[in-house]
């Protein structure tokens, strides 16, 4: 696994497997890697003959400078939990290689962006699309592997990859688990042992939810009867929870295309988000 830091560098790497005829894979990450992580890594391995890993803490993408401030910054422990994946490359930028003096482009997807974190989180998804759109022309992959634990991004990422002509694929994996159900997140850390009991209790409900639907329950007194289960297990006022196509993410009042059930909440100071298919 070779450390790379620069653009150039990475570059010169990529050009050397094109002229084999390798396929590139890229897992976009933050870092403080966990199953989740490791769950793409392995996709990629089995989806291409090289593998490159990024880590990079985007600044652009936290709109709330305290959650980037206390976001776990674990650069070595996060090579040794890739060191079994036998990897091609960890690239790990320095600010400069991604936002140099005078940068001035944005990315903004329109549409998709809009609701649910979109609404929550302003200006999140142009940071999460301009530096996805950096990853993959900096590294050229043919394919990038994207978890659904962040649902609306994955749509948002294989949207912009289309719209520009990128030719990279987007691929999108399954969200790994906590036996209890809580989603794997790098945030969980941060969670109290207290909050970390109560955590559960979203997915739980979400899955309560999904099945009452099913069975053709009326969604708007499901959903707003979930909501209250969860801020009475201890969460926070509940941010949304709303059930949307599951490709275009717009509102729907019956199951008769593929629907999501999406939602976010604090618990203490940790916000959490959590989606299942319904
Ligand atoms: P992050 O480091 O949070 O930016 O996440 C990097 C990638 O890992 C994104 O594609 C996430 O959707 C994905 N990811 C994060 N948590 C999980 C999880 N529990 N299961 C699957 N993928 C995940």
């Amino acid at each position: 696994m070779k450390l790379v830091r620069t653009k150039d560098e990475l570059r010169t790497l990529r050009r050397s497997w094109i002229f084999k005829g390798e396929k590139v894979a890229v897992v976009p990450t933050m870092g403080a890697l966990h199953a989740g992580h490791l769950s793409l890594v392995e996709a990629a391995k089995k989806g291409a003959d090289r593998v490159i890993v990024t880590i990079f803490v985007n600044p652009k993408q936290f709109n709330n400078p305290d959650d980037l401030d206390k976001y776990p910054r674990t650069e070595e422990d996060d090579a040794a939990k890739l060191a079994p994946y036998d990897i091609d490359a960890l690239y790990v930028p320095t600010p400069d290689q991604i936002y140099p003096d005078g940068f001035a482009t944005n990315v903004s997807v329109s549409g998709l962006t809009e609701d649910l974190e979109g609404a929550h989180r302003p200006g999140h998804f142009d940071g999460v699309a301009t530096v996805v759109s950096k990853l993959f022309l900096q590294s050229r992959a043919d394919v990038a592997y994207f978890g659904q634990k962040d649902y609306q991004q994955m749509l948002i990422v294989t949207r912009l990859s289309k719209d520009l002509d990128i030719e990279t694929e987007v691929v999108g994996c399954p969200t790994v688990r906590e036996e209890d159900g809580l989603a794997m997140s790098s945030r969980n850390v941060r969670l109290s042992p207290e909050e970390r009991a109560i955590a559960p209790a979203m997915k739980r409900e979400m899955d309560r939810a999904a099945e009452a639907i099913r069975r053709g329950a009326e969604i708007r007194v499901v959903l707003d009867s979930a909501k209250q289960q969860i801020e009475n297990a201890g969460y926070g006022a509940v941010e949304y929870l709303e059930l949307r196509d599951a490709e275009t993410l717009a509102p729907v009042t019956d199951l008769s295309r593929p629907t999501r059930l999406l939602a976010a909440a604090m618990l203490g100071d940790v916000r959490l988000i959590d989606n299942i298919a319904v």
